[in-house]
Formats: C-alpha cells, structure tokens, sequence
C-alpha cells in the first residue's frame, strides 16, 4: 500500500537526520525530492504544489520546537501536511435521524463496489446495525447473484428483483427496498448500483435517478486505487453526474503508485471514508487521514493494529491464556484458539506490516508463508481434547496417527510440541523473573 511512496519519502527524510540546522538550500532540495516521489506515485499535480508549498513555507517560517530536532521538525511538517490533503480529520458515516439510512454505492464496473457492499454491511452488523443490501446492478451479468453471495457471507439479507419476474427496473427496485426496509425494520439501506468499463451517460443517469428516487443520506464513490491517473478524472466525473458525500478506495493492497487515489480529496472536496485492502469481507476499515500519513511515512499504523486487535480478542479469554502463560499451564488448546484470534485480524503479512519499522523488514514479512500457520493449526486440530491439554503424552504412535489425520510430516509434529514446551518453559521463566506468576520450576 503507497509502498513506493513511503519508501521515497523515508528515504528523502531519513537524509535529513544528523544535521545540527536546517538551510533554506537543504529545505528546498528536500522539498524538490519530495515533489519528485510524489508525482512519481502519480499524485496530482496541483496536489503536489500545494503540498510542497504548505511544507516549504512551515519549514522555513521555522516553527522552533525544542523537542525536536530539524530533521524530526521537517518530518513533522510532512506529516501534518500529508494528513491535510488526505482530509484532516476521520470522516464518520452520517446517519438518518429517522431509518433507514440510505447509502447509495457508486462508481466504475470492477471498481469493487459488489465487495464493499460486503464488507459495509458485515462492518454495521458489528456494531449492532441491521442492514439490508440492495442489488440495482441489474446490468452486468451475474451481479445480483455475486451480491447475494457476498451477502450471505456477511450474514446480511440481500433484496433483489425475483429472477424471469420481468422486474429489471433498478429505479424501481431501490424504491420498493426502502420500503421492504421500513417493513422488515433494517436501519440501513445499501444500494449497490451498476457501472459501466468507462465513463458513461447512462450509467450517470441511471445512478441520478436511483439517488432521486430514494434521497440517499451518503452516496459513496468507490475508487479503484490502482487506476492511477484516471482516479481523478473518473472521480470528477462522478461528483458532476451523481454527486457524493464520501469517498471508499479500494484495493489499497496493491503495490500500484496509488497516489492519484490520494489526489480526490483535494480535487474533489470530499472525504475518504473508508479503505478497502483485500477480497476477504474482514479487509476493511475506516480511513484516518493521520494514521495513513503516519504509515506512509513508515511510522506504523499501531492504532488500527490495537482497533483490530479488540475486535478479535475476547477479554475474558485473552486474560485467562495471560495468566495460564505465567504460571506454566498454557495448553497447545489455549495456543489454537489465541492464534485463531490473532488470524481474525487479517493475514498475519498484513499485521506485521502495520507495526513500526515495517518498511525494513520488507523482504521477511514478503517470504512469510501463512500456510505454515494452516499447517500447525491442522496439527493441533488432529489432536484428542487430552493431548492438547496434555501435550507431553503424544507418543510416537500418537504423532503418527495425528501425522494421518492432518496430512503433515511426523517430523512436523515433533517440532510443534518441542517448540510449545521451550516457549513454555521460558515464559514460565519470564514471569518468574518478573515476579509475578506462580511457581518458576519447569513443569514438563
Ligand atoms: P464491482 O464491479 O464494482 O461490483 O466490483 P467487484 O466488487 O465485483 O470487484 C471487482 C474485483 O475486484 C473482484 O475480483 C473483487 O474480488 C476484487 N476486489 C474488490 N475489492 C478489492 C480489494 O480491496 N483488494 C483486492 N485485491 N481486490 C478487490
């Protein structure tokens, strides 16, 4: 994600550091290599310029703070500005005062519309919402069936024309699912609407009515982060025809320049709300300007790494496997289920990355093999209740069986259990040094 992006940028920062001052010289070749990094990850233009400016000006008005150094001041600087042109301040979604709320999705075919339709429903049933997902793309084939598939993964009703019914008016179809929503009590409404490959009169005017008929409260414009240049004529395109309140990028997982999905704040005026990273449901999250600055500029992203992190973990369990790790009596079954929570986070690729000093370690987490994280899951499911309560009475003719019946190599089970009993043993060590946790004495 912007990987080329951070990458410049830390590096023109990192060049900075060790100098005692700051010249107007050193300012303005600083800004010239950030002007280059930017228009190379295809930021617009006039985006460019006004962020260049807004940072040579601050930088050079030296705003003296005696906490930092000049090189941490002009990163400083960087990072405020970066935030400003993504938008300042988390933008929220808005709701109706009176349901439904109605949030109209728009944008190009392939965009990623269908999947973000998705992803928002399952994100608002999470917190107690009850949506209902719309299919008013009745023009490419299959769309309404992909919708009701995606549905049902996120566990949310979809409503659809009745196939061979002959109802294939999506005007029509969106009004009547305001009123299935009132009926069946969904507090939100989410209409998926049709695009086309390109830019297209009918696709506007059919996205103009479907917002006539039924006044949507957001309309969201999804963006395809790896189209690059065009994200911002598309997106002009889109605020003229249709209009909209927010902005979702999408596929942000990719390592495309990305930029230009940076430019529609600025050149449109309005926000991104949310970013999509992925084609499972779970990637998915709302944007925060300042946290994206922060990870651009390689600073980690450890916020949205703890948000996620409290949505998988279950308290009561976690404490309970914290206090079981100090006094010697962690099982390979409370090891099963804290990392199942931790892979409810998302691909472990994606958390490491999140972590401060990511950027570093760029070829490590590339060559991690999240297989072998299926692999010692299938282990330990192969095991009876007693041998993962009880790992040191897997005999040999236990690992075989169990070797069978998760399909893995014998030697791989020998080194899952030497490793739980080392990681055992030197946490039992650990909290014995720290004083806390009961016993010390090794217990296998
Ligand atoms: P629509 O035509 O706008 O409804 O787009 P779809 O939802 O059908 O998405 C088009 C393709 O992009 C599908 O293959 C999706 O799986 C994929 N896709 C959607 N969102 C993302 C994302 O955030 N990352 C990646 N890598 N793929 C995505």
């Amino acid at each position: 994600m912007f990987d080329t992006l951070s990458d410049r940028l830390t590096s023109v920062l990192t060049n900075l550091r060790g100098k005692g001052r700051l010249s107007d010289a050193d300012i303005d070749a600083t800004a010239r290599e950030i002007r280059i990094a930017l228009l190379e990850a295809d930021v617009a233009l006039p985006v460019v310029r006004s962020f260049i400016k807004g940072v040579k000006d601050r930088a050079k008005g030296a705003e003296v703070s005696q906490a930092l150094n000049p090189a941490q001041q002009v990163i400083k600087i960087v990072n405020e500005e970066l935030v400003i042109i993504l938008g300042g301040e988390t933008r929220r979604l808005e709701f109706a005062k009176t349901p439904p709320t109605v949030i109209m999705l728009a944008g190009l075919q392939g965009s990623g519309k269908t999947t973000l339709a998705g992803k928002l429903a399952k994100w608002l049933a999470g917190q107690g919402h009850t949506p209902l997902l719309v299919a008013c793309d009745l023009q490419r084939p299959n769309a309404v069936n992909q919708l009701q598939v995606v549905g049902e993964r996120a566990g949310v009703p979809v409503f659809a024309p009745e196939p061979g019914n002959g109802v294939g008016d999506p005007v029509e179809v969106s009004r009547r699912s305001i009123d299935e929503a009132r009926r069946a009590q969904h507090d939100i409404v989410i209409v998926d609407t049709a695009g086309r490959l390109g830019i297209d009169e009918e696709m506007m005017k059919q996205a103009a009515d479907i917002r006539d008929a039924i006044t949507p409260d957001e309309i969201l414009f999804v963006l395809d982060a790896m189209i690059g240049q065009d994200a911002v004529n598309t997106a002009e395109a889109f605020r003229d025809g249709v209009g909209f309140s927010g902005v979702v990028l999408t596929k942000l997982d990719g390592d495309a320049r990305g930029g230009a999905a940076l430019s529609v704040r600025e050149v449109t005026g309005q926000p991104i709300m949310f970013a999509s990273s992925g084609e499972q449901l779970a990637d998915f999250d709302v944007f925060h300007p300042d946290r994206m600055a922060n990870r651009i500029l390689g600073m980690g992203d450890l916020l949205t790494l703890i948000e996620q992190a409290e949505q998988a973990f279950d308290q009561e369990q976690a404490e309970q496997a914290a206090q079981k790790l100090g006094t010697g009596q962690l099982t390979l079954e409370d090891f099963l289920e804290q990392m199942q929570a931790v892979r409810r986070m998302g691909p472990l690729q994606n958390l490491l990355g999140m972590l401060p000093g990511a950027g570093q370690m760029k070829e490590q987490l590339a060559n991690f093999d999240e297989k072998s994280l299926d692999r010692i899951q299938a282990i330990i499911c192969g095991m009876t209740p007693a041998e993962r309560a009880d790992p040191k009475i897997i005999n040999a003719s236990r690992r075989q069986r169990i070797a069978r019946g998760s399909g893995v190599a014998i030697s791989e089970i020998n080194d899952l259990v030497n490793r739980f009993f080392e990681a055992r043993k030197m946490m039992q060590q650990m909290a014995g040094g720290f004083g806390f946790g009961g016993g010390g004495g090794s217990k296998n």
